[in-house]
């Protein structure tokens, strides 16, 4: 069983093409200021259309965190254990990302955390890197 994938929209199409080049994408609000990731038409503070969009220095700390032991579906059964973390990132969105090394790895609320990337099946999706 393949491993399901995100579906670019278009509202998303620019943050995953970031990912297929190493940057990590956000939004930022032109009127109000307010910053948010997933990717969106509109504003999730004001409702304007008027976003930018920055590419992120990659630098977040984990707010909270689950270690997944049983698979979700079949596709996932050779990848548990796994974590999976809430990250603050340091321009003030959040992130929801797999973290690197598996259920294996140690990690802490307020860990360090760095935004990389890894392929599937020709997809770059974000993972947390813990940092020392
Ligand atoms: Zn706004």
């Amino acid at each position: 069983m393949s491993r399901p994938l995100p579906r670019p929209t278009a509202d998303t199409r620019h943050f995953w093409d970031g990912c297929a080049t190493g940057e990590l994408r956000y939004q930022r609000c032109a009127h109000c200021g307010e910053v948010q990731l997933i990717p969106r038409s509109l504003c999730s503070a004001c409702q304007h259309a008027d976003l930018e969009w920055h590419r992120s220095g990659g630098q977040g700390r984990v707010l909270s965190y689950t270690v997944v032991h049983r698979a979700p579906t079949p596709a996932f059964k050779d990848e548990t254990p796994y974590i999976i973390a809430l990250v603050d990132m340091s321009e003030g969105f959040r992130l929801m990302v797999n973290v690197r090394g598996g259920g294996a790895t140690p990690l802490a609320i307020g860990q360090s955390v760095r935004i990389g990337f890894r392929e599937i099946e020709g997809m770059a999706l974000p993972e947390a890197q813990v940092l020392e």
